[in-house]
């Protein structure tokens, strides 16, 4: 029986697999193919994988693979954020490893960041136009980001993800995920892939078009370098893990952008049953914090869904420095909850 270990997926099969997958199946749709993208055009993107104590293979699988499928023209580097990790093959070893590849280089933290401030970190040292983060046991497929940069250049204002295929944690099979899914969340406010309505499909042109999501995946996204920062960036005073790709997805519907799936462009992520490390204290009031720091901020009185779905105890959050997320929802003129549930997130049940 294989067992998932520290690493909340089954490290052997992991290994067996290797540093770098031939044979990933090609999932995009037949209309995918026949799309050309002058990339002479597209954003030059940097990208930022974060990571705390993963495993050696999982990590450098995202890395080859990203060296082996993303054009040179449009890498600009490969920023490797170590949010402290204590693992010894990720010190010294993987330098090692790493010094030979071209365009990497790597950000050691010294103390637990947690990845909203370690991500926040590789966007403030990066170089390119587009940023792309992802987390460190991803791989993408053949052709991913052309797809991802032409919808920025259609329009600034867009955070696009791509179509997230599962890759299994017990055996680390690459499955197709449909083509049809975007990002939905409960009042609890947890991630959930979701159908998305036939209206919003039906509006698309053909079936390799954008589809738009009310919150999106933070294992794998792109968006314009100064856009984010213009944005608000990140809430740095999220901790450890949790939340803070809903607040994205809130921030910049509610302020003028968009978010959106791009069928064209596939990833595979390795969806774990459980988070391996530890927290910086007790991970139910972390997590419970970062989500009231968004309920807060932009739900309004439909904050009041969120706080049913909790416990009766609520973590006390720091209201000065909640006070600055709320200064930039005005400042950026945004719109209400209650425009973003009936524009963005129609489908979304109100008790
Ligand atoms: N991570 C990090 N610091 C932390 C927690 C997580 O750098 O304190 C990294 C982690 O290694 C991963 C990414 O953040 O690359 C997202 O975390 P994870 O994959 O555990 O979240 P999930 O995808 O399961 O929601
Ligand atoms: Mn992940």
């Amino acid at each position: 029986m294989p067992t998932t270990g520290y690493h909340s997926f089954n490290h052997s099969s992991s290994d067996l697999v290797g540093n770098f997958r031939h044979e990933l199946p090609d999932f995009r749709m037949e209309g995918c193919h026949k799309k050309t993208y002058d990339l002479t055009t597209l954003g030059k993107t940097s990208i930022i994988i974060i990571f705390h104590n993963e495993a050696r293979s999982t990590l450098l699988r995202t890395i080859h693979a990203l060296l082996e499928r993303t054009p040179i023209l449009l890498l600009v580097e490969i920023l490797i954020v170590d949010d402290a990790s204590t693992h010894a093959w990720l010190k010294e070893p993987l330098d090692k490893y790493l010094q030979h590849l071209p365009r990497i280089r790597i950000i050691r933290l010294k103390q637990r960041q947690g990845l909203i401030r370690a991500r926040t970190r590789g966007a403030e040292e990066a170089k390119g136009d587009i940023l792309y983060f992802a987390d460190a046991h991803t791989e993408v497929g053949e052709g991913w980001l052309p797809p991802l940069l032409q919808r920025i250049k259609e329009n600034r204002k867009v955070l696009v993800f791509p179509e997230m295929d599962p890759i299994q944690h017990q055996s680390f099979e690459y499955w197709r995920a449909g083509d049809e899914y975007h990002g939905a969340f409960y009042w609890h406010m947890e991630f959930k892939y979701k159908f998305a309505p036939k209206e919003i499909l039906n509006r698309r042109s053909d079936p390799t078009q954008p589809v738009p999501s009310p919150v999106m995946v933070g294992c794998a996204h792109a968006i314009e370098r100064e856009y984010f920062f213009e944005t608000g960036a990140y809430d740095t005073d999220m901790e450890i893990w949790g939340g803070e790709n809903i607040e994205h997805a809130f921030r910049l519907w509610m302020c003028g952008g968009r978010v959106e799936v791009i069928p064209c462009s596939r990833v595979g992520h390795v969806f774990k049953p459980r988070l391996p490390y530890s927290f910086t204290g007790d991970s139910a009031s972390i997590i419970q914090r970062n989500l009231i720091r968004i309920a807060e901020t932009w739900m309004d009185d439909y904050k009041k869904f969120f706080y049913a779905t909790q416990p009766s105890t609520i973590s006390a959050v720091d209201l000065e420095s909640l006070q600055k997320r709320k200064n930039i929802r005005e400042k950026l003129n945004c719109k209400d909850f209650a425009w973003y549930l009936k524009n963005v997130f129609p489908e979304m049940p109100i008790p």
